[in-house]
């Protein structure tokens, strides 16, 4: 069984009266990649920033690789990789000197293969102040994963990243999982939760609303399959279904009997099929349920 590496037992953070984190628990296993998603304010940042050690806690436990983050900042600094906000570096560092500085913190070899594959090999000279929104991200990012940290906490990585720079920083993620780094992840984007994590709480005013894999909470919302249907001939003409561009839409919660079934109709009127698409409801469709059915986003 995989080692726990993270343990959240009844979670709970206040800014003054506001509870903004309110008894939450949850554990996540060595190398695997837990998600965090949940609307604006939903208390996201403010669960990490705690797993970071930059803010106590006012109830409940939680331990990193062990160690309580709040009494034992100094030794989680140097075993977890963070991303780092905008602010944290001086104007005028360049993009080689800040990798040279981090790795010297941390006593490893600079990464400067890490700068290239994130688009930076030609920035190295350029002072901090001068990057893009992107590109300080880019940086962050690098700066974050050079030390190849035991768990790794990241919060909307791929937020102002462009195509090509979210398909690398996808890429590394993996590599880092593979080579067992524990990874929190924290986005709005579903379809990059859905593809990237191995399990994801959704997490609503404070609470969490569910935690499994992907794919089980999918399963368990009340969306239904959709299945589009292009034919040649107008077999399909006055069946219920929703007519869009030249498909005809069911929505089904028995894909596999409705494919049959319509299958067998365009056959029997001995028409012709021309494309069949099965989708699954989304993570998408599956948040915008449980958050809607928990107060609205
Ligand atoms: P987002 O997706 O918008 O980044 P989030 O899920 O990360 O949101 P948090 O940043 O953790 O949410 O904030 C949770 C709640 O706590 C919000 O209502 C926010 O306004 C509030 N909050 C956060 N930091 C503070 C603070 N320092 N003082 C007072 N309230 C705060």
């Amino acid at each position: 069984m995989s080692e726990i590496i993270i343990k959240v037992d009844n979670f709970g953070k206040c800014y003054g009266d506001f509870k903004a984190v309110d008894g939450i628990s949850f554990e996540v296993k060595s190398g695997e990649i837990f998600g965090i998603i949940g609307p604006n304010g939903a208390g996201k940042t403010t669960t990490l920033e705690c797993l970071e050690g930059l803010r106590m806690i006012d109830s409940g436990t939680m331990e990193v690789l062990g160690l309580n983050p709040w009494k034992e900042s100094r030794k989680i600094k140097n075993l977890i990789g963070v991303q780092l906000q905008s602010s944290s570096l001086p104007d005028t560092i360049t993009v080689k000197e800040s990798m040279e500085l981090f790795s010297s913190y941390h006593k490893v070899k600079p990464r400067y293969d890490l700068l290239s594959r994130l688009g930076l090999g030609d920035k190295l000279k350029s002072q901090y102040h001068i990057l893009s929104g992107g590109e300080k991200r880019r940086l962050a990012i690098a700066l974050a994963v050079a030390h190849n940290p035991k768990v790794l906490i990241l919060d909307e990585p791929t937020a102002a990243l462009d195509v090509k720079a979210r398909f690398e920083l996808h890429r590394i993620i993996k590599e880092l999982k593979d080579s067992g780094t524990t990874i929190i992840l924290a986005t709005h984007d579903m379809a990059e939760a859905e593809k990237m994590a191995d399990r994801i709480a959704i997490l609503l005013k404070g609470k969490i609303m569910v935690i499994g894999t992907p794919k089980e909470i999918t399963a368990k919302g009340s969306a239904l399959t959709k299945i589009s249907v292009r034919t040649l001939g107008n077999s399909l003409e006055g069946i219920f279904s929703k007519a869009m561009d030249e498909y005809h839409i069911f929505y089904t919660d028995k894909p596999g009997y409705k494919v049959m079934e319509i299958i067998n109709l365009i056959e029997s009127k001995e028409d012709v099929l021309i494309d069949l698409r099965v989708e699954r409801p989304s993570l998408e469709e599956r948040f915008l349920e449980i958050t809607s059915l928990g107060g609205g986003i």
